[in-house]
């Protein structure tokens, strides 16, 4: 099999936007619920406290990494 490609923005911002509702994502590929994991910020070397979110599909293995924040956004 090749090398999955990955989400689209439309697909990207989808899944976001269902986190951000506080919903458990679908992947926009398969239908089945993504399986979110939270990344701690310092080990990015970051130098500060920073929530991320890791949302992975277990069928496709496509992933979305997104910081995770409170009130506005960009
Ligand atoms: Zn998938």
């Amino acid at each position: 099999m090749s090398e999955a490609a990955p989400y689209s923005a439309q697909e990207e911002r989808a899944v976001r936007d269902a986190a951000a509702r506080g919903e458990t994502p679908a992947c926009p590929r398969c239908g089945v619920a993504m399986s979110p994991r939270e990344v701690g910020g310092g080990s990015f070397g970051l130098g500060y406290a920073r929530r991320r979110e890791w949302l992975i599909c277990p069928s496709c293995r496509r992933s979305v990494l997104f910081d995770r924040r409170r009130g506005t956004r960009n």
